[in-house]
């Protein structure tokens, strides 16, 4: 059983790992699954967890569903102040591993492990009257078949992180899966991580509010080939007709590019009167709570993760922008000019009073409310420079 497993250093955990895991492209799920291409998902969640915890100050359950080899949940244990730490998953090696790596890493005492099906341990938490703080789903592809059982056994204002690896689906490349998974049309456009994003939300939205409870969105990103979310579940049939009002869709014109917040599933572009491409329903409100990403850099700083540092920053200004974002280079290759230093622009849309910043959801991308005409207008000037 412990041949082939190696040593590794992730964040301030020492993890046994599989060893094929650190070299193959695509880690295997035997003996058991390790991604340590999730480093920047489970660092960012030390930061959030942890940010989590300074503001309810009390003792909290976190549970990881779907745990692998517990890396993500040893990592929760020995980073941040939460108190018990539950690891659950379907394969028996990886709960062997986890084990050695709570041991390994001094946390044992605060760790508590399971070898079940997610769903089961979930429906049997809620039958012992075991509810939890957080509880994080990083599963292969798609977190929807747990989010309801999930939405059960969090406790009263815990959280819920999900993570989400069928970024194709999201993304607008199987729309019919989509559909079936989250309920929701997703597009192909520049923006496609952020309506897959959005989607996520939705979905967990909808299922909240089955349960007559709403969510409250604090943070998001788009890393590698993953979408991750985390959001507050707050009880009450009103907080879920709240939600539902943020449920509509997106408009998207594929003559001039401008984008629109709809509340039907069909309509014109304001601009051009093009018929609109829709994605939807999907969530259209906030998808970054200020405050929180505020206090999240705090905390990045005082566990020594600076590096996230300007990506939280950027969240932190982004959370008053408007929905979706423009790719400077898509715009300047329709315009047949050469891509500007991307700040430039950000800088030109403010001195014209609008509301302009990058964006943690693509590193060229760019978040305003200034109409597409306005950009090209921009994009123009700078190329005759
Ligand atoms: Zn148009």
């Amino acid at each position: 059983m412990s041949t082939g497993l190696t040593q590794y250093t992730e964040g301030k955990s020492i993890l046994l790992v599989p060893e094929e895991s650190l070299t193959s492209n695509v880690p295997p799920m035997q003996p058991a699954f390790f991604n340590p291409r999730g480093v920047e998902s489970r660092d960012l969640s030390i930061i959030v967890y942890q940010t989590f915890y300074n503001q309810v100050k009390k003792s909290l359950q976190f549970l990881d569903i779907l745990c692998g080899i517990g890396a993500r949940g040893i990592r929760v244990a020995k980073e941040t102040d939460i108190e018990k730490i539950y690891l659950n998953d379907i394969n028996p090696n990886a709960i062997e591993i986890a084990k050695k790596n709570a041991e390994m890493n001094h946390v044992i005492g605060k760790c508590f492990f399971s070898n079940d099906y997610a769903e089961h341990f979930l429906a049997s938490s809620r039958k012992e009257g075991n509810y939890f703080d957080i509880i994080d789903v990083d599963p292969f592809g798609t977190p929807t078949p747990f989010i309801e059982d999930v939405v059960r056994t969090v406790r009263r204002n815990g959280m819920i992180s999900l993570t989400a690896t069928d970024t194709p689906v999201l993304c607008g490349i199987h729309e019919k899966t989509a559909l079936r998974k989250y309920y929701g049309r997703p597009l192909r456009t520049e923006y496609c991580h952020e309506i897959g994003l959005r989607l996520l939300y939705s979905a967990l939205a909808f299922a909240a509010a089955r349960y007559d409870k709403g969510i409250k969105p604090i943070f998001c990103h788009s890393t590698r080939h993953y979408l991750r979310v985390y959001a507050i579940i707050i009880e009450g049939a009103e907080e879920g007709d709240k939600c539902l009002e943020e449920i509509g869709y997106i408009g998207h014109c594929s003559m001039c590019h401008d984008r629109i917040r709809l509340y039907e599933n069909s309509g014109v572009c304001r601009k051009c009167g093009q018929k609109l491409h829709v994605a939807g329903p999907l969530w259209v409100g906030k998808i970054f709570e200020k405050n929180f990403v505020k206090a999240m850099e705090d905390t990045a700083k005082k566990l020594g993760y600076k590096k996230y540092l300007r990506m939280i920053n950027l969240a932190y200004i982004e959370a008053d922008g408007p929905i979706s974002y423009h790719l400077v280079s898509v715009v300047c290759d329709r315009l047949q000019i050469t891509t500007p230093a991307i700040d430039r622009v950000v800088e030109k849309l403010r001195d014209k009073g609008y509301f302009a910043t990058r964006t943690i959801l693509n590193s060229k991308g760019i978040r305003t409310d200034a109409p597409i005409n306005v950009i090209e207008e921009i994009l123009l000037k700078l190329a005759k420079i």
